[in-house]
Parts: C-alpha cells; sequence; structure tokens
C-alpha cells in the first residue's frame, strides 16, 4: 500500500485485530507440543492437510516412543509409518536428518534451548533445516515458546492481501515481516489463529463470504460478494 505509510497502516492492523477479537475472541497462548514434537510435526504437516499430519505424527509416536528408535530406524520403515501424511519418502529422511543434527549439536533431543536465544538467531537455526521455512520456523517459536515470530501460511496470506494491507502478489514471507512491523509481539498469537480462523470459515480461498465478514468496512478486496 504505497499510499499509506506506516502509522496509518498500523492503525489499519489494529483495527483488523480488534475487530477479529470481537468476533472470535482471544485465544491465549498455550503450549501445545513440546518443540522437539512441534519440529518433527512441521515436516510432516507439510503440503497434507492437519488431519493427515496428524495420522502420521501419532503413528510415527506409536511405533518409535523415543526419538532415537525414529532415528535408527530404516528410512523405508519410517517413510512407511508416516505414509499417511503424504511425500513421506521425502519427508522421512528429512525427519531423521533433522534428528541427526540435533543429536550431533545439542547431545539430546531438547530444542528448550531455543527458547532462550533471541528469536532471530532461533529463527536463523531453525530455517538451516532441509524443509524448515519461515512459516514453521515461527511456528515453533510462537507456540511453543511465546516468542515474537509471526507464522504466515495460506490462510493469513490470502487474508492480508485481499484485505489490502500487501499487495496481491506479495509473498508470505514479506507478508510474515510486514504483520511483525504493524502488531506488537502480545497480539501474535491470538491474531495468527484469528486470522486462520477467519480465512477457514469467512474469507475462504475459492468465494468469499463477505455478507457476513466482520472486517468488511476494513477490507480493500476489490471483488468482496456483496
Ligand atoms: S470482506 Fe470479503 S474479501 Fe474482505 S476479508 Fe472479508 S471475506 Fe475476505
Amino acid at each position: 500500500m504505497g499510499e499509506l505509510d506506516t502509522g496509518e497502516l498500523a492503525v489499519w492492523a489494529a483495527a483488523i485485530y480488534e475487530r477479529l477479537r470481537a468476533a472470535y475472541g482471544r485465544p491465549d497462548w498455550r503450549p501445545y507440543y513440546s518443540p522437539m514434537d512441534e519440529l518433527i510435526l512441521t515436516f510432516l504437516s507439510q503440503n497434507t492437510s492437519d488431519l493427515n499430519s496428524g495420522r502420521a505424527f501419532a503413528a510415527l509416536k506409536a511405533r518409535y516412543p523415543e526419538w532415537q528408535e525414529a532415528l535408527d530406524a530404516p528410512v523405508e520403515e519410517l517413510a512407511e509409518t508416516i505414509r499417511s501424511g503424504g511425500l513421506a519418502y521425502q519427508k522421512a529422511p528429512r525427519i531423521q536428518k533433522a534428528l541427526r543434527r540435533i543429536k550431533e549439536e545439542r547431545g539430546e533431543f531438547n530444542l528448550d534451548f531455543l527458547g532462550e536465544m533471541p528469536v532471530e538467531d532461533a529463527m536463523r537455526w531453525l530455517t538451516s533445516f532441509d524443509g524448515i521455512g519461515h512459516k514453521t520456523a515461527s511456528i515453533v517459536m510462537l507456540f511453543c515458546f511465546n516468542k515474537a515470530a509471526f507464522p504466515v501460511d495460506t490462510h493469513v496470506g490470502r487474508v492480508t492481501r485481499r484485505l489490502g494491507l500487501a499487495g496481491p502478489k506479495e509473498t508470505e514471507e514479506k507478508i510474515k515481516g510486514l504483520w511483525e512491523r504493524l502488531a506488537p509481539p502480545e497480539w501474535y498469537y491470538p491474531l495468527h489463529l484469528n486470522l486462520i480462523r477467519h480465512g477457514r470459515e469467512v474469507c475462504h480461498a475459492g468465494r468469499p463470504e463477505c455478507g457476513k465478514c466482520a472486517l468488511i468496512d476494513l477490507c480493500r478486496y476489490p471483488d468482496k460478494t456483496v
């Protein structure tokens, strides 16, 4: 949005935050998975639904209660175990490579040290893994440690572009930077979840339901469905 300065964009972003909070509430941060579990789940969740990655993760944990067992397993066996998550023959070696590196670097399968690092350093460490991008690294940092990293997935990206805060071709990585500039860190968790919910329930990828949208007067999408 070339015509608005950062201050004006921040006012707009704050109105969006408040409106979503009024519509959906303010989800409180609570860690759900351990950082190790979250990291492995992020590998499994690539290019598949939450349902499928959840099934693959449950199968992996059932077969290999210890990470060392998943690391030592024949890669074909691991791939077979996580088959329900899709792309199993790509994901299995990546998971083993990550487990191997964590064990070598840290001496144990524990990522709690990331919570003690500056968030930029932790993001750099996470994204240096094959198959971990800004979105999944941000999820680990925000969901496990409540650190200031704003994950932008397909829903957050689409809603932000349609609102007009970002241009129609803006990358998800740029949109991550945009929200990190415009929103204070204490908003990241509820805002991320509420934008996803809004994208799933109202601002669908196909045809947005603008008639029931709480953001309609804040939105600059030229093809609103009303
Ligand atoms: S008005 Fe329509 S396009 Fe804009 S955010 Fe709402 S549902 Fe999406």
